[in-house]
């Protein structure tokens, strides 16, 4: 039997790389403009980064990440999101002596054990930002406005940006405190995984997608409620700012985020649209996480965007550009000393920075044409043995069936004019 790929995993054809190509590049021209800076980090990384950067009691340190044991016995993980790579490779690479704030994005793969369905993979792509060193509400509503921008950019409409505070490690204990208290009484009415939850991790219990699990934290106290003065003053000022950035949101009281490391601003992207899986970005501040890792304490902020289910949204809003072959010319040579000529003047058109493609298979010129036809060329470029007697070329334009002649040499400068012209 034939091998398959991996479940949960895909394979990009061309066709559908071509979007995922024009995705990518809206995505970095927005961050140049923004000034974020690129950052790769490995694929794969101790596993103890992600057991103290992502969280014990998270869904993805539990149960969804891919670790092994490599040959030297030491525990590794493919790495199941960003963040804590990137804060790493800060403090590896002591970014912190750098000038502050450090504002950097990255694009890539992910991978989480998780049950493949529409919009939810085990080999994932994301793009996120994270930056580094400042504390103030104008980062938090820097970062929220980028990827509010980017989604304008690419002409997604029916958005729904939800905002919320989880407030600091003080706020948070109160939070936790009443929050138990609530449910306490109706614990045995929530779900396995939130029973759980409720001793180890009880805010998760608000994101619970289990509706019966909803139905009991309706009317629980929210992290709102028990914001400190000055968490709920940094919230005040990053509404403000978003307000001025223009940014659509709504305040959602009952939105946290499953990662343990949150402080402050959480944040969350949905289009309806799409189905279920309509999250296609979620992010806040992080501000414990870089000590968390061992770095000194430094204040953090970023999210992570799914490019799977943003890709999906545009697919269905009708937001991706037509697709364009755009193959200038198909050289097409018959006999082997006209494929060395034509060879040649290949190489010098390439060079020149224009597509072209010759026939590779020795075939005959009505196949040949036929395959310029079918790449969709705008010219062919016809060397017979009888053009090469005479040292001429024979261009053909495939749209509109007309055809001229030029000599070998004027040939590189010619088409060069034509393709300038874009015609
Ligand atoms: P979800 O609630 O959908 O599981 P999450 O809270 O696990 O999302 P994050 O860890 O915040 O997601 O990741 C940010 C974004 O990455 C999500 O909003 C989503 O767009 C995308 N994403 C997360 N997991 C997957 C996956 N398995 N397949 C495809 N995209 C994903
Ligand atoms: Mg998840």
């Amino acid at each position: 039997m034939a091998i398959q790929r991996p479940k949960g995993t895909q394979d990009l054809l061309p066709g559908a790389v071509e979007q995922w190509q024009y995705l990518e590049d809206t995505i970095r021209s927005v961050c140049r403009e923004y000034g974020y800076e690129e950052i790769r980090t490995p694929m794969f990384e101790a596993t103890e980064l992600f057991q103290r950067g992502v969280g014990q009691t998270t869904d993805i340190v539990q149960k969804e990440m891919y670790t092994f044991l490599d040959k030297g016995d030491r525990s590794m993980t493919l790495r199941p999101e960003g963040t804590a790579s990137v804060c790493r490779a800060y403090v590896e690479n002591k970014l912190h002596g750098q000038p502050q704030p450090v504002k950097l994005y990255y694009m890539g793969p992910m991978f989480r054990y998780e049950r493949p369905q529409s919009g939810r993979f085990r080999q994932f792509h994301q793009f996120g930002v994270e930056v580094l060193g400042a504390d103030q509400p104008l980062v938090d509503a820097e970062v929220i406005s980028l990827v509010w921008n980017l989604y304008q950019r690419l002409g997604l409409t029916q958005l729904e940006v939800h905002v919320n505070s989880v407030g600091c490690p003080v706020c948070r204990a109160k939070h936790r405190e009443q929050l138990q208290e609530f449910l306490a009484s109706r614990r045995n009415e929530l779900c396995k995984d939130c029973q759980e939850r409720f001793e180890r991790n009880p805010l998760r219990i608000l994101d619970c997608k289990n509706l019966s699990c909803q139905a009991v934290t309706s009317g629980a106290p929210t992290t709102h409620d028990t914001l400190c003065q000055d968490c709920s003053t940094h919230f005040e000022r990053v509404l403000a700012l978003l307000d001025v950035a223009g940014v659509v949101y709504r305040v959602n009281p009952r939105l946290v985020r499953g990662l343990d490391y949150y402080t402050k601003t959480a944040f969350e992207v949905m289009v309806e649209e799409i189905g279920a899986q309509s999250a296609i970005c979620g992010g806040g501040r992080y501000d414990g996480l870089v000590e968390e890792i061992g770095g000194p304490p430094t204040p953090g902020i970023g999210f992570a965007m799914g490019i799977e289910r943003v890709l999906t949204a545009l697919q269905v809003q009708h937001k991706l550009p037509e697709e364009k072959t755009g193959l200038f010319a198909m050289l097409i040579a018959l006999g082997e000393k006209a494929q060395n000529e034509g060879f040649s003047l290949l190489g010098a058109l390439r060079a020149q920075g224009m597509p072209v493609n010759m026939d590779l298979q020795g075939r005959n010129l009505k196949a040949q044409l036929k395959a310029a036809n079918r790449q969709s060329a705008r010219y062919a470029l016809i060397l017979g043995e009888e053009e090469l007697e005479r040292n001429m070329l024979l261009i053909r334009d495939l749209t509109l069936g007309e055809q001229s002649e030029v000599p070998l040499v004027k040939a590189v400068e010619e088409l060069n004019k034509k393709y300038q012209r874009g015609v």
